[in-house]
């Protein structure tokens, strides 16, 4: 490129140099000829009168033979051709020839000139000596009359000669010249171009994204003005583009990071972008399904025709959609679609927001089975106080050991219902304190703890000949909400000696495990077959619901435990075999 930008100044530099070195020389060569020309016309002139002079009494005398001798003699000498011409035309003498076999000179141009008293002057090829001469006559007057002429030539061979001579050593010079002023356009043109180029190079970065490049903008006049600006136009540029981009990455993360999934299609049904969550949903890979169409992508024949519909409307749609996920589960789908409208309103595609209502759904249905369990938990005792208070206004009163059996039993199913209570009233607290807000917690030794949920058990344990053993380090020490995780250990030891066989052992133990406190309660009772293994600390589950309330359990109890696990950041699982007996496995994270 730089190459051109130098050889698109340099020829013309050079071209024009050429011709004004041409016109010159050429102008100079027709001053020299007509310097000459004029110079020898006036040489000869000078001699045509000097030889007039000499030759002038033999004129008057009219001695031929004179005349002849003194024509060649001046001739010689002057190394000019010397005519004497009569006015008839007759030529009286001769320096280069014998006049005698000479014909009439009286139609030569510059005789004719001559004989009208006025100097001659004529350039021809010579009739008498076949070549190119310039000519000069000059009138010989006797009493105001042309008697003869005298006439001087000389061949302008000469002259040629010396001309070009001349010539060529103005060509030799013009040449020298030349070549010195090719080289001084070409270093002109070198310079000229060094900084165009070195713009053009600039400008070519700029074109390749590299706007931090700066052009050299050092120096005085318009190039380093136009590099300035250009400077400053890339800079401009570049804070643009990074505005842009920065922004256009702010969209695309909030794009990505949406829970919505959602989904771009054109006027004729091809997607145009999706991000992250509706890729999920649909079971897509996005970095392949630009461009696809929706009954390409979409499996799911309520959603294809939802979006077909979509994209012939202008006006916002929402349809809830059952889907089958690759799993075999169903999710419950809330799709909107928005079009997507040009500058000029013109319908150019379809925005889908599929919103995954499924949790929302499951937690709706939780609480539905939560609020029926709570019902059915409530009224069988209510039902049973009720049946006996009836019995005992029915007239049972009457028999004082009825009454004492009855009232016990309400007394029993008052107490079922009041830990019922309680246990709901302990869930509730737990599931009210938000997630974030942390547990108050101190350094607390464990096995104190477990020795005191031991001993809230001990009667009971006592009552079904149950041995209780507590294997816990005495310095081991945690980060824990005492009171909460006494009832955690408790819920499960009242579990163990509640499924023990009588004369049944339980093991409480407690240590640490990668940086984790580990409680096991173990017992070696009926143990829990692996179908119900996940689902006891679900609210209200139970395995045998009979011996369960038989037992005084309200179903609570793993749940409560379940709860206090997760606020210590911690888990609790089962590992179970029936008529093995159960160890039910709590850890919570030391580093709190
Ligand atoms: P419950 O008050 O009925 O004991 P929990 O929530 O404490 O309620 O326990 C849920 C169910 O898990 C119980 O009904 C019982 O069937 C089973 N279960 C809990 N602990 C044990 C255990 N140690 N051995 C056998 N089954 C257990």
């Amino acid at each position: 490129m730089k190459k051109r930008l130098l050889w698109q100044i340099f020829p013309s530099y050079l071209v024009i140099t050429l011709l004004a070195l041409i016109a010159f020389a050429i102008n100079v060569s027709f001053l020299i000829d007509s310097l000459f020309i004029s110079q020898t016309r006036q040489t000869l002139e000078v001699r045509a009168q000097l030889a007039r002079e000499v030759m002038e009494t033999s004129i008057d005398a009219m001695n031929l033979a004179h005349i002849d001798a003194a024509c060649k003699k001046l001739g010689q000498e002057t190394k000019t051709r010397i005519t004497v011409i009569e006015s008839s035309g007759r030529v009286l003498g001769e320096s280069d020839r014998d006049p005698q076999t000479m014909e009439s000179h009286l139609m030569r141009p510059e005789v004719q000139q001559a004989l009208k008293e006025q100097v001659g002057f004529n350039v021809r090829p010579s009739a008498t000596l076949e070549q190119r001469m310039m000519y000069v006559a000059v009138p010989v007057l006797r009493n105001n009359q042309v008697v003869a002429v005298v006439r001087t030539s000389i061949p302008l061979i000469e002259i040629q000669h010396t001309l070009s001579a001349l010539t060529h050593s103005v060509v030799r010079y013009g040449i020298i010249i030349v070549l010195v002023l090719a080289v001084v356009s070409l270093w002109y043109s070198w310079e000229l171009s060094r900084p165009l180029v070195l713009l053009q190079k600039g400008a070519q970065e700029f074109a390749k994204g590299r706007l931090t490049h700066k052009l050299d903008a050092s120096g005085k006049g318009e190039i380093a003005e136009l590099a300035k600006t250009m400077n400053m136009m890339a800079e401009e540029l570049d804070r643009r583009i990074q505005s842009t981009v920065r922004q256009q990455n702010q969209q695309q993360a909030m794009f990505t990071a949406m829970l919505e999934g959602v989904i771009a299609f054109d006027i004729s049904g091809k997607c145009l972008t999706l991000n992250k969550a509706a890729a999920k949903m649909l079971g897509l890979d996005a970095s392949k399904s630009v461009g696809r169409t929706a009954g390409e992508l979409i499996r799911n024949s309520e959603l294809q025709l939802f979006i077909q519909n979509a994209l012939q409307s202008i006006q916002p749609t929402e349809q809830f959609i059952l889907m089958s996920e690759p799993g075999g589960q169903e999710s419950n789908i809330q799709a909107s679609a928005s079009p997507l409208l040009d500058n000029l309103s013109d319908n150019m595609g379809s925005l889908i927001v599929l919103n995954d209502m499924t949790r929302i759904y499951r937690l709706e249905q939780v609480r539905r089975d939560f609020v029926a369990n709570v019902s059915h938990e409530l009224k069988t005792p209510i039902t049973s106080i009720h049946g006996f208070i009836e019995t005992l206004l029915d007239g049972a009163v009457d028999n004082p050991e009825n009454v004492k059996r009855f009232l016990n039993i309400v007394a029993r199913q008052t107490d079922r219902l009041n830990s019922i209570i309680e246990d709901l009233l302990l869930l509730c607290e737990l599931e009210q304190q938000d997630e974030t807000v942390r547990v108050p917690r101190q350094v607390c030794i464990i096995r104190d703890i477990l020795n005191s949920a031991v001993e809230l058990c001990r009667h009971k344990a006592d009552e079904r000949t149950i041995q209780l053993d507590v294997e816990c380090p005495p310095d081991l020490k945690s980060n824990v909400n005492a009171s909460l995780l006494e009832q955690a250990v408790l819920n499960l030891a009242d579990n163990a000696v509640k499924y023990s066989n009588p004369g049944g052992k339980v093991i409480i133990s407690a240590g640490t495990e990668q940086n984790n406190l580990v409680i096991r309660v173990q017992d070696f009772g009926c143990g829990i077959a692996s179908e119900h293994q996940s689902r006891i600390f679900e609210r209200f589950y139970r395995v045998d619901k009979a011996r369960s309330r038989q037992m005084g359990g309200t179903g609570l109890g793993l749940a409560i435990v379940k709860h206090i696990a997760q606020y210590h950041q911690g888990t609790i699982r089962v590992e179970s075999a029936i008529g093995k007996g159960s160890t039910f496995i709590l850890s919570l994270p030391m580093s709190l």
